[in-house]
């Protein structure tokens, strides 16, 4: 069988083709069968073009019957997997898929937001490390070997050990850059008497049972301020204004006294709530006051370690939740949230 041949049989089954109520009939049909009892007979130099001729007819058989299952089905057209827009619906109207742009997650912006009015106040900034060692997790901050308080801040560990043959930790805080900033910058501070003002945003994580109020990674922004003669009402009052700032209110502030091991002494922090002017509303618990973080003044072990003296130099610290600041300004109730990957979560955040 020559290629004329094959075209003129071609032609013949696309017109039958054409007149069939059920199109995959032309299956069936004696004259293409035969063709393909014809390839096993056929000389052997002959096969593979006849045979491709033959694929060419099958393929083109086989859409015709394909599109009249599709309209069958319904569907005026064949889908176009590409097009922007939903073809498949039967309304006749054409309705964009969804083409928004992604967003910015929240912590992101709450940190920038949080960082610039630090900076504004003349802070620097630089981001604390994902994975840290013992030595900046623990023993720089005052929590030697042993130390009970290290259950307080259970993380994760890696398996790989550093040179002191202790293991990798994913930092429980953001307090593991205080010695790193304060080292680096002792010689300003003790040559050129010049302050160091530094906060520091990072994700950290935590070993938590998680639930509406904790979770395995969140973001801090710790802050380290140290020069001569520093008080507790100058932290205050930097936390204050800062405080008001970010809730756009004037606020009241109360603290209690708690335990860090590297501040001494320690305060938990609070503000009037934002919301009911301390007349009780469920986001203070009724309490008139919302806790925003921990604080103090940096441990003299904390100061020597990287090279200060305690006698002649002081300052504080503090670290805030940068998640729970969001949750308490719009109001969230449920910190999963923020790691759910909820489009109509993080769409409110556009
Ligand atoms: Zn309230």
């Amino acid at each position: 069988m020559n290629s004329e041949k094959i075209k003129a049989i071609k032609e013949l089954l696309l017109k039958k083709v054409e007149k069939l109520q059920n199109k995959s009939d032309i299956l069936k049909d004696v004259e293409y069968k035969s063709l393909f009892d014809e390839l096993k007979t056929i000389p052997n130099d002959q096969k593979a073009s006849f045979g491709k001729e033959l694929n060419l007819l099958k393929n083109e058989l086989k859409d015709i019957i394909s599109k009249e299952s599709y309209q069958k089905s319904g569907n005026s057209k064949p889908l176009d997997v590409s097009a922007p827009f939903d073809e498949n619906q039967n309304s006749g109207s054409i309705k964009l898929l969804d083409q928004r742009l992604g967003s910015i997650h929240p912590a992101s912006t709450e940190i920038k937001i949080i960082t610039d009015i630090f900076s504004s106040m003349g802070f620097k900034v630089i981001e604390s490390l994902e994975i840290d060692d013992d030595f900046h997790m623990f023993e720089s901050l005052n929590f030697p070997e042993g130390h009970p308080a290290r259950d307080d801040f259970d993380t994760f560990i890696t398996v790989q050990k550093d040179k002191t043959n202790k293991p990798y930790v994913a930092p429980a805080h953001t307090s593991t850059m205080q010695t790193r900033v304060l080292s680096e910058n002792k010689d300003e501070l003790i040559k050129n008497n010049q302050d160091i003002a530094y906060v520091i945003p990072g994700r950290v994580f935590r070993n938590e049972d998680i639930d509406a109020r904790h979770e395995h990674t969140f973001y801090q922004v710790e802050g380290i301020y140290v020069s001569q003669n520093v008080t507790v009402a100058n932290l205050l009052s930097v936390l204050k204004d800062f405080m008001s700032s970010y809730f756009n209110k004037e606020i009241k502030i109360k603290t209690q006294p708690v335990y860090f091991p590297f501040t001494e002494p320690s305060f938990e922090f609070a503000v009037s709530c934002i919301y009911c002017n301390q007349d009780g509303c469920p986001i203070c618990s009724y309490t008139g006051w919302i806790e925003m973080l921990g604080c103090g003044m940096i441990h003299p072990n904390v100061l020597k370690i990287a090279g200060i003296d305690p006698s002649k130099y002081n300052g504080f610290a503090f670290g805030l939740g940068v998640l729970r600041f969001v949750m308490i300004k719009y109001g969230i109730e449920d910190i999963r949230h923020f790691h759910s990957a909820k489009l109509e979560f993080l769409r409110q955040f556009k």
